[in-house]
């Protein structure tokens, strides 16, 4: 019996093969996926997971996990000869627990469903990022996501109590855990976040709730230099409370997209924009202590000009700005995704702009961030960019990187596509104890292999 066989026999029509097999099953959204699967399996539920990982590993096939196919580093591109497991049919939220403030949540729920139900129960799920409508819960714990609030409530790592995650021979490792204290030995679950699907399949997991804000305060700043944004940022966080986001885009990326949009917030071009952000909680006064913190930092020099947001549709006007989505008509656009200390991010942004238009005069270079969180992203964009050229952008970027000691992944993961540069940011012993949890958790490395490490 093939493997296919033996996988029709126990999951039935889950298995999909040949022309059942759709397009979407290609490629992330790198759009670097160049095979489809010779199958999809789409469990319905963890023991149809468990069924299928028990099956391949027997036939030592290999598995390729796929969630909501949003990844930006290949990580769930399947080759010809692999299958891939889909977790799009396991969707559901379980359970909302209000004393424990937790939700158990099934892996293939997209994010933004998770965030509704959350706020339906009066809670924030604090986990956000533009893929919020397709991108799924076990794809965020996978890949470890970041986003847009996490100089507030962390990384999807800080926001995970417990997982249930499927292993190689079909163990089902169930960790779900509701408490925020529990030092009972090793953590398991960190294992599988940030694992980008080759230990385990993840298949439930407990997350933490927050209150939900009663609204928000928006302000968009303008500043004259990064040394101003670095000052900035440590006087948000000693004095707004509620500060839930600290967005920081460059001239060249600021221009860019108001022009496209057809948008002018300030007499003149600011060498940098920042939107501030604060939540509220309904008491009195959180406006004008928010406006009276805006107007001293304009007093002290900090910031050359502000506006606040008086409606929701102009704090969208901001966050338009900031999501960029004009730079997608640009040909072949990459957004390069590293981190950095926060105090050397503004030169790292200068000599990494000189060295990539020196390269490159004709290309789109420009620069935004989650400066905060240490994150800066680099779009990048050449007319004629051939794959050469691509892999000489990400050389010039992680030398850079690995000269500041900062990282070549901030949140997108190392997937396929940096998965050659992950030596500019881990040491051997760091790779090396990597293999070895690898080796232990799947010793046939059936689990989506040349992912993170070749
Ligand atoms: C418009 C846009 C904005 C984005 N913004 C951000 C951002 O702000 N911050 C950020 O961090 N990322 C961002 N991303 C990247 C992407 O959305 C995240 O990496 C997201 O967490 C991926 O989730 P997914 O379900 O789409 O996973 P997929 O792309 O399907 O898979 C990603 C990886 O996880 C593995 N995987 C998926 N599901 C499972 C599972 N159940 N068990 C085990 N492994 C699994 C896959 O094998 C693959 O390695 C953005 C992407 C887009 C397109």
């Amino acid at each position: 019996m093939t493997v296919i066989e033996a996988l029709v026999q126990s999951l039935g029509d889950a298995v999909l093969t040949g022309d059942q097999i759709g397009q979407r099953y290609r490629s992330d959204a790198s759009l670097s996926g160049r095979s489809l699967p010779k199958a999809v399996i789409r469990p319905a539920s963890v023991g149809d997971v468990a069924a299928a990982l028990k099956i391949c590993n027997e036939y030592r096939q290999s598995v390729v996990p796929q969630g909501g196919m949003t990844g930006l580093a290949g990580g769930a591109n399947p080759n010809a000869d692999e299958i891939v497991i889909s977790l799009e049919r396991m969707t559901g939220i379980e359970e909302i627990d209000s004393d424990a403030a937790t939700m158990t949540v099934l892996a293939g729920t997209p994010l933004e469903v998770a965030q509704r139900a959350a706020e339906e129960a009066g809670f924030l799920l604090p986990i956000d990022l533009g893929a919020r409508g397709s991108c799924q819960i076990g794809g965020n714990l996978a890949t470890n996501a970041g986003g847009i609030r996490v100089i507030r409530h962390g990384v999807t790592r800080d926001n995970v109590l417990g997982l249930e995650a499927v292993l190689a021979d079909g163990t089902v490792l169930s960790s779900l855990n509701k408490m925020v204290k529990n030092n009972t030995g090793y953590d398991l679950r960190q294992f599988f976040i940030g694992s980008e699907g080759t230990l385990g399949i993840i298949t439930r997991a407990v997350l933490r709730l927050r209150p939900l804000p009663a609204g928000r305060l928006t302000a968009l700043c303008a500043l004259e230099s990064y040394a101003y944004v670095v000052a900035l940022l440590k006087r948000a966080q000693q004095q707004l409370p509620g500060l839930s986001a600290y967005e920081t885009m460059w001239e060249g990326y600021f221009g860019f997209n108001c022009a496209a949009e057809d948008l002018r917030f300030f007499e003149t071009l600011p060498a940098f924009a920042v939107i501030i952000e604060q939540d509220t909680h309904g008491r009195d006064g959180e406006r004008d202590a928010f406006e009276a913190f805006l107007g001293q930092v304009l007093e002290d020099g900090l910031i050359g000009d502000a506006l606040i947001a008086q409606s929701e549709k102009e704090a969208e006007a901001f966050w338009r700005v900031r999501e960029g989505h004009a730079l997608d008509r640009l040909p072949s656009l990459v957004n390069l995704d590293v981190s950095l200390p926060i105090g050397a991010i503004g030169n790292f942004a200068d000599e990494c702009g000189t060295a990539l238009c020196a390269a490159f005069p004709a290309a789109h270079v420009s620069f935004f961030g989650h400066v905060a969180d240490s994150n800066l992203h680099i779009a990048f964009s050449g007319p004629d960019a051939t794959a050469g050229m691509l892999h000489e952008v990400d050389t010039i970027v992680y030398a850079l990187v690995g000269r500041y000691r900062g990282s070549i992944s901030a949140e997108h993961g190392i997937g396929i596509l940096k998965r050659d540069f992950l030596d500019r940011s881990r040491s051997p012993a760091e790779i090396e104890v990597m293999r070895r949890v690898k080796a232990a958790l799947d010793p046939n490395g059936i689990l989506n292999p040349g992912k993170v490490l070749g």
